[in-house]
This record gives structure tokens, C-alpha cells and sequence, in this order.
């Protein structure tokens, strides 16, 4: 066993709104949003010196992870966790993370490998595991509830099915994913996996989520959880693949600086690099890019910070880009009020008043202290870079690590090696690739397979009773030794 300074510390888990007691990684992965309404960070960073930097050049994927994981999760013993890293990068080829160089001096870090062909696997993956572990240990069950427009629900479902403890009800709106998202998800057959194509759209979805999830009764009673992207297994889990970038691309002897850019939408992704980067990974600029809805690319450039509205939002050639608010974002404001969980509540108290928070006079420290600079791609630029990446080097990219690559180009500095995170596999957004190139993907056997497999999905209307009842049904009971409340809004 790998001894390591760091690891004979426990690493707890407080609120960004300093409202609750220190918990353990277990205890924060159930407890999901803290009692008061902040999200879990670590009380201190974990850090890596550079001697086992180094000395994890030696490791794969899944033994990494461990190590990684390994500072957040201080409760779960190592063997506990080196079997649940192994289970959760198994359905991935060897090389669990291959990185690719492409022109312009850029390298591709691929994510997309997993089950589901998007980088949500890496972390939701895990979180399966985990939270098998974590219910387990507890001797508790959880129904997850979720909405989903596409990428999210299809990796949650391909992490959790045939999970003992745990089932899923996952809304969709009924005819409004592409076939390749419907096909991912209701062709699963597993019994704890329940598909329920909503009549509306995806905000309708996601308000029958909240009006179940805040009635605390039904909610207490049906033990319903959620696996969203504040979910803090996610960021963890997230946080291994900085470290496996940075390894592959310097050489040993460093340390050498590398740049990381994030195709970015709820800010989980990014947060994760910024906690290697506060780690101690030698990272340079964290370069943050978004597609047309661009609040966060306004926020990093301005210091103003002015969420929209689902009306305000729009459907974009990169969907998984497409929001309105960054749910994560509140963890970097924490660091970046150096902690002081007193100005996070202030503004967030003056977004709820005024619609908006301003701290433009700390933007320069975005870029100087945390390595945050940002850039908006449209859909145009999408076209272009998907063109001239495939004229380049016959690659074929997907429309949101285009993004991507689109704003690393306008931040590569020299002899900074710029490494692009592909947040997804060209095969789940056909459409898009078809218009930029003219082509049509092959697709693998397992995944024509799939598209052609028969599909399971309950119509429902959008109706909040009609729900209720389906999942009081359906939902897994007993077993309840705690509240669970895993990831909750
Ligand atoms: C979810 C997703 C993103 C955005 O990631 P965040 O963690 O929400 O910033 C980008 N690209 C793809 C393909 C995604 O599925």
C-alpha cells in the first residue's frame, strides 16, 4: 500500500454558507445541498507535493483515481475505494483517458470514452459506485428523481441500473430529445430504471422534480434523492482526469505549467480543475468557454454575475451548454471571498433582489490568483472549427469540445502546452457534424445495436398527481436508518 503524508489527515466537509457542522465525504455525498441551502466544500484542500506527483506518472487510470480520491474520500477505506474506482472505469477502454494532439499546438483530452459518449460518465460512474457504498453502510435505499434534456439522464441511468439500493425516475420532454438520447436511455431494460416521457417541455420536467422534491413529506417518505451536477462524488471524481492530463503531457522532472479549456455550463467540470490547480498541479490559465448563453464567459470578463431566465435561454447547436444559471459557481465565489461564507450569503441575497451581483472590483484576481479567463463560441464558430479541425488533421470533433476549441485558440501562449477537454463523442450530435462537414459518422456495432434495440418509456402528462402516484408505486421502500437527501434542490 502507497503511503502518502497527506492521507493521515481527514478531510471534512463544511457549507458555503457556514450554516452546518462538519461532515464526512459519506455523510456530504447523502446530505447533497447543506441544511443551509449552500453546497459542500472541503474544510481544507488536500495537497500533493511534487515528489508523488511524480510518482504517480507509474499508475493507470483506476489506480489514480484511487489516490485522488483517496484525500477527498478519508472515510471510505482504500481497498473500499480502489475496488470502486476498478468497477467504475471497467466498461471504458484501457486507456481510460487518451489524449490526442491536434493542430495549432493544441492536445484533445478525451472524456468521452464511457457508456454514454459524453464526459458525464467519468464522474457519474463513480458516483454509482459511491453511492452503492455509501447506502450500504447506512442500510438505506434512494430513488433518484431527476430531469434531463439529454446527457445527464443517459449517464445517471447507465451508472445506476441494476443498483440494488437505488432507483431512478427520469423525466424527459416527450419528442424533444434527438434519437441517439432516446435510444440511450429507453433502451435500457433494468427493472430499477424508470423512463417517464413528460407531455411539455424540459422546464416543465424539472418543475414537477422540484414540486415533488419540495414537498418534504412525499419527499421524506419516498426517500428521493438526486444525482445533479453539485453533487459532490461528481467534482471529485472529477478533479482525478486534471492530474492524468497534466501527467501525460509533461515530462517528468517538472514541474512545467499546462492550461486546461472547458466547454463549461454549470461550472462543474471547471470547478474541478481549479481544485487540482488548488491542489498544487501545476496549472496556468483554467480557460472557461461557453456557447451563446454566455452568462459565465459575462461574469469572468465583468465581475458581474446575472443569471437568466429559462425564456432568456437558448436552444444552441452545443445543448449540453445550454443554461441559464451555473449551479457550481457558488464554490468558486467562496474561494473567492476567501472563504468567508458571510459574503456568499450576501450575494446570493442580493441576486435574489436585484437579479444580479457585482464584484467586478475582485475580477482581476479571477485570472491572477485562480488562473480564470473565459471566451463564447456560436454557433458559426462551431461550423468553422469543426472544419478546420477535420481539414487539419481528419478528426472530427463534437460541437461542444469545438467550443472549446475555438476559445483555447484565442488563449495559447508560448510554451504553455493548451490542453481542450472533448466533453463529448461527434456520434450523439449527427445533425451538427453533417451540417459542418457534409458527412455522415459510422457507428460502431454495440451502437447501432443500441439505436435499433426495442425501447421502454411510460407517457405521462404533466401533471404532478399522475407522478406521485407512479412513483409511489414503483419506488423502492424500506430500509430508511436516515434521511436521505442525496444532491437535492
Ligand atoms: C454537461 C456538459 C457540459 C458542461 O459541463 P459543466 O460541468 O456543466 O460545466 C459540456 N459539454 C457536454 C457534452 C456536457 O454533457
Amino acid at each position: 500500500m502507497q503511503q502518502n503524508p497527506t492521507q493521515h489527515n481527514s478531510t471534512q466537509y463544511i457549507s458555503t454558507r457556514g450554516g452546518s457542522e462538519p461532515l464526512s465525504y459519506v455523510d456530504a455525498l447523502l446530505e447533497g445541498l447543506a441544511p443551509d441551502g449552500g453546497l459542500s466544500v472541503p474544510a481544507t484542500m488536500p495537497h500533493v507535493d511534487a515528489e508523488t506527483l511524480e510518482r504517480w506518472r507509474a499508475l493507470i487510470y483506476p489506480q489514480l483515481a484511487t489516490e485522488v480520491l483517496a484525500l477527498f474520500a478519508t472515510d471510505i477505506p482504500r481497498e473500499q475505494l480502489a475496488r470502486m474506482t476498478a468497477a467504475a472505469y471497467a466498461s471504458f477502454p484501457s486507456e481510460v483517458v487518451p489524449l490526442r494532439a491536434l493542430d495549432g499546438g493544441l492536445t484533445l483530452v478525451g472524456l468521452s470514452e464511457g457508456p454514454t459518449l459524453a464526459f458525464k460518465d467519468m464522474a457519474m460512474q463513480f458516483l454509482g459506485q459511491a453511492l452503492e457504498y455509501a447506502l450500504e453502510r447506512t442500510g438505506s435505499v434512494l430513488n433518484v428523481l431527476g430531469a434531463t434534456s439529454g446527457d445527464t439522464g443517459s449517464a445517471a441511468e447507465h451508472a445506476l441500473r441494476g443498483k440494488e439500493r437505488i432507483s431512478v425516475f427520469m423525466l424527459s420532454p416527450r419528442g424533444r430529445m434527438s434519437a441517439f438520447q432516446r435510444a440511450q436511455m429507453f433502451s435500457l431494460d433494468d427493472a430499477n430504471i424508470h423512463n417517464i416521457a413528460i407531455d411539455g417541455v424540459f422546464d416543465d420536467c424539472q418543475n414537477l422534480v422540484k414540486q415533488l422534491a419540495g414537498d418534504v413529506d412525499f419527499k421524506r417518505a419516498q426517500q428521493l434523492g438526486a444525482v445533479n451536477s453539485i453533487n459532490l462524488a461528481r467534482i471529485t471524481a472529477q478533479v482525478v482526469y486534471y492530474f492524468w492530463a497534466w501527467l501525460r503531457a509533461t515530462d517528468a522532472g517538472g514541474p512545467a505549467e499546462v492550461s486546461f479549456t472547458v466547454p463549461s455550463g454549470n461550472f462543474g467540470n471547471i470547478l474541478s480543475g481549479l481544485y487540482a490547480k488548488q491542489m498544487g498541479l501545476p496549472v496556468r490559465r483554467l480557460v472557461l468557454a461557453t456557447n451563446e448563453n454566455n452568462v459565465l464567459d459575462e461574469f469572468f470578463r465583468t465581475g458581474v454575475y446575472r443569471p437568466r431566465s429559462a425564456a432568456e435561454t437558448l436552444a444552441t447547436s452545443s445543448p449540453s451548454m445550454d443554461i441559464s444559471k451555473a449551479s457550481n459557481l457558488e464554490r468558486f465565489v467562496f474561494e473567492l471571498f476567501g472563504r468567508d461564507p458571510r459574503r456568499v450569503v450576501e450575494s446570493w441575497a442580493l441576486l435574489e433582489e436585484q437579479g444580479f451581483f457585482d464584484v467586478a472590483s475582485e475580477q482581476p484576481r479571477f485570472a491572477d490568483e485562480f488562473g480564470l479567463v473565459s471566451g463564447t463560441s456560436t454557433h458559426a464558430d462551431r461550423i468553422e472549427t469543426i472544419r478546420s479541425v477535420h481539414a487539419a488533421t481528419g478528426e472530427v470533433i463534437d460541437p461542444h469540445t469545438a467550443d472549446g476549441v475555438k476559445v483555447a485558440r484565442e488563449h495559447v501562449e508560448p510554451g504553455v502546452p493548451m490542453l481542450v477537454l472533448e466533453t463529448a463523442k461527434p456520434q450523439k450530435f449527427a445533425e451538427t457534424i453533417r451540417e459542418a462537414l457534409g458527412i455522415e459518422l459510422e457507428y460502431s456495432p454495440e451502437l447501432r445495436a443500441m439505436l435499433e434495440a426495442p425501447q421502454r418509456v411510460t407517457d405521462m402528462p404533466n401533471d404532478p398527481d399522475a407522478l406521485r402516484v407512479f412513483i409511489e408505486a414503483a419506488a423502492l421502500k424500506g430500509g430508511t436508518v436516515r434521511e436521505i437527501t442525496a444532491g437535492a434542490p
